[in-house]
């Protein structure tokens, strides 16, 4: 009798110590890794296929009646099909995200050569970001070496820029 006691009560304890790593939220994957979105749905959706599994072994041992499994299975499917849309849809907008931010960069890429030859210190050669009067590498005046450039190239008969 005493023997039986400890018996279930062992069972109990284990059973209470896997059921957190038994649950849907925590099952496959203690720790979550992959955060994004299409992450979290391949996760969710590996945690049904899981479920559907269990469910398939339960009915294959008799534990579950066939009324229960198919309903359960039919919920399962769903999800899984629900998921699935979910998954596709957040890779098209994933997509359509990357395609934005490719054009984004061309765009600054192609603004950054335009703006090159403009703000180029002629003293020192310091290619200043931004049209400033003074360069930001050596102080020299910008629009004073830019007036004594054009003069340097128009006495040495260089068109001016
Ligand atoms: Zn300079």
């Amino acid at each position: 009798m005493l023997l039986i006691i400890a018996v279930f009560i062992s069972i109990g304890m284990a059973a209470y110590i896997a059921f957190p790593l038994l649950s849907p939220e925590t099952a496959g994957s203690p720790l979550p890794v992959d955060v994004t979105v299409a992450g979290d749905l391949k996760r969710r959706r590996l945690v049904v296929y899981d479920n559907l599994q269990d469910l398939e072994f339960e009915f294959q041992s008799g534990k579950i009646a066939r009324d229960d499994y198919a309903t359960l299975r039919a919920n399962y499917l769903g999800e899984a099909a629900s998921l699935m849309v979910a998954t596709q849809e957040a890779e098209q907008s994933q997509e359509s995200n990357a395609l934005i931010e490719r054009e984004v960069a061309a765009r600054r890429a192609q603004r950054k050569v335009q703006q090159k030859p403009d703000y180029t210190c002629a003293a020192c050669g310091y290619e200043n970001p931004l049209p400033v009067k003074f360069c930001g590498e050596c102080g020299a005046g910008m629009a004073a070496l830019r007036k004594k450039e054009v003069k340097k190239r128009s006495s040495a008969g260089i068109p001016p820029v």
